[in-house]
């Protein structure tokens, strides 16, 4: 951040806001510690009410900000105030009950490049906390001297490429760009998604190549994508940054396209190293490769599967299913559950596809996808004139995967009670997210589908059925639970019971019929639940956590009420109360 930038940091449990970049700081008092700041009582007609706070709540805290520039972005006895500011985004968080509101700074209707204020509210839209970056006004100039055709011209010297290499670059936009305290505020010229890299990015690379520590080729092939921004008056190049999520050369992810092994075309992140494309996502951390019919015991190749164009051919659509499906995983975690991936730590995630088993009936098959020792394995089956690959099945994927998130979180053991809990919440999360992803309506449980492996099961059914898993021969009440000694335990069987009580929470409706939870609530409840449980967790202890991750996390005390109620009778549905 620019040093002329003024940083504002402030939570409610801290002792005082910080402030950098103002000379005095906040004045004291100007916010209150431990207790919580109100809600302001007035707000604007026709303004979100969430904006409304968040700008009161801002006024008040730039109100103590001893530089006066600052201060103008403010106005005095107005809901709408600090007025400079544009409302970016709104954003309820589900995981904390809190509702985030975004602005950019704007000088104008140009927006001021980095700048930045965020405002979190509790439910009553009192200030939890806030963070700004904000820019102190100069009198920058308001119309470009240089016309876009020059400021390009202007970036393609700069860059030292002809000037048609940008031909197909889209028209750049105006914005304010903060370039220190002398210069001050420029305007300039934002060029988007610039497929040519600054001079001293392509000599670094030539470098690290002479050095043997890359083996990519000339730099000139590699995708490049750089957003600049050029002085609209005088076409020097102010700022330039990297658009990919890694910007170190040699790590960027390139868009790829392929069939999957059902033959739906699939758009996915791979990896341009070189001569070939590589299946490895370096932005999700996901490699896949192929074992080619090898035997599990055997070797793993010593790099994940690779294609010569970053279109891939039909033999690699079972790597490309695995991949695909192992980044869905993984975009559901980070999206939904706020996890960063499989260890909550952004793990790589390796997947091995075309495994075969000579143990297995036929040894150029195996009937089987694994998670085992921080990898996933997937078995083929014959189908006609060729194989059919496990990794299609993105509820198995997601079924297995969540083993991976289990033995990292409550790391269930593997026998009777907590072994089924683990099954259970495999067979959950892989319903949950197969159905995020592929159901007509996600947030429309009437439209899921409760099957978990369909047609992987005796005569073509599936291999179980949340909704109903009598229908395949499984136990659905505690009153069927008898100890037993096989599938240690009863994992995959007793696990039934627990799915069912699942199955009865994501369907349970309120005395007007309404559903009491979104789906992906209770992603979020059993989640909370699995990162909570005890190694030796029984069905009764699953409750009791559920119960009480659910008591703390609505904070309304009439929803909590109701959502307690509706999961505890989802449960004595089928036998498990929590006693005393
Ligand atoms: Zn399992």
């Amino acid at each position: 951040m620019p040093a002329s930038f003024l940083s504002l940091r402030h939570h409610r449990l801290d002792p005082a806001a910080n402030v950098s970049g103002a000379p005095t700081g906040l004045r004291a008092g100007a916010v209150s510690a431990i207790a919580p700041v109100p809600a302001p009582a007035a707000s604007d007609p026709g303004m979100d009410p969430d904006e409304a706070a968040a700008r009161r709540h801002l006024h008040d805290l730039l109100v103590g900000v001893a530089r006066p520039e600052l201060r103008s972005l403010r106005a005095t006895g107005s809901a709408t105030a600090p007025p400079d500011l544009r409302r970016q985004r709104i954003e309820p968080s589900e995981l904390t009950k809190t509702t985030v509101v975004v602005f950019e700074q704007v000088r104008g209707a140009l927006p001021v490049f980095g700048s930045h204020a965020l405002v979190e509210l509790d439910e009553n839209r009192g200030l939890v906390s806030a963070s700004a970056e904000l820019c102190g006004s100069s009198q920058p100039a308001t119309l470009p001297t240089l016309g876009v055709e020059r400021a390009r011209e202007r970036l393609a010297r700069h860059l030292e490429i002809a000037p048609d290499r940008l031909a197909g670059v889209a028209p750049p936009s105006l914005c304010y760009f903060d370039a220190g305290a002398v210069a001050g505020l420029r305007l300039a010229w934002h060029f988007e998604d610039v497929p040519a890299a600054p001079v001293a990015t392509r000599k670094e690379l030539e470098d690290r190549q002479q050095d043997g520590h890359d083996l990519g080729p000339s730099p000139r092939q590699r995708r490049f994508s750089f957003d600049y921004l050029v002085d609209s008056e005088d076409g020097n190049v102010l700022y330039h940054y990297s658009r990919a999520p890694l910007a170190f050369p040699g790590e960027l992810p390139t868009r790829c396209s392929g069939m999957d092994d059902d033959g739906s075309p699939q758009q996915f992140n791979g990896h341009f190293a070189g001569e070939r494309y590589v299946l490895w996502d370096p932005h999700s951390n996901l490699r896949t490769f192929d074992l080619a019919g090898g035997d599990l015991d055997g070797p793993l190749p010593t790099s994940p599967a690779t294609s010569p164009g970053d279109e891939w051919p039909a033999e690699a659509r079972a790597a490309i299913s695995a991949h695909v499906n192992a980044g869905r995983v993984y975009d559901f975690c980070r999206v939904v559950l706020k996890r960063d991936g499989i260890d909550g730590k952004g793990m790589t995630v390796e997947s091995v596809v075309n495994c075969t088993s000579l143990a297995d009936r036929s040894p150029d098959e195996w009937h089987n996808a694994v998670w085992f020792q921080n990898r996933m394995w997937y078995g083929r089956a014959k189908d006609g004139d060729r194989y059919r690959s496990y990794a299609r099945y993105l509820d198995v994927v997601a079924h297995e995967l969540t083993h991976g998130i289990t033995e990292h979180t409550s790391n269930l053991v593997y026998r009777d009670q907590s072994g089924a809990l683990n099954e259970s919440f495999s067979d959950i999360f892989g319903v949950l997210i197969c159905n995020y992803w592929l159901a007509p309506a996600r947030d429309d449980v009437s439209t899921w589908s409760w099957d978990i492996g369909p047609g992987l099961g005796k005569n073509g059914k599936p291999l179980r059925d949340m909704s109903d898993p009598a229908r395949l021969g499984y136990p659905v009440h505690m009153r069927e639970y008898v100890r037993m000694v096989r599938d240690e335990g009863g994992v995959h069987y007793y696990s039934s019971i627990h799915n069912k009580a699942a199955y009865n929470v994501l369907t349970a409706t309120d005395d007007t019929s309404k559903r009491v939870f979104s789906p992906e609530e209770v992603a979020v409840l059993y989640y909370l639940t699995l990162g909570r449980l005890d190694r030796m967790a029984t069905f009764e202890k699953a409750l009791a956590v559920l119960l009480n991750v659910t008591k703390t996390y609505y904070g309304n005390a009439a929803k909590r009420e109701r959502n307690t109620t509706a999961i505890a009778r989802a449960y004595a549905d089928v036998g498990i109360v929590v006693r005393g």
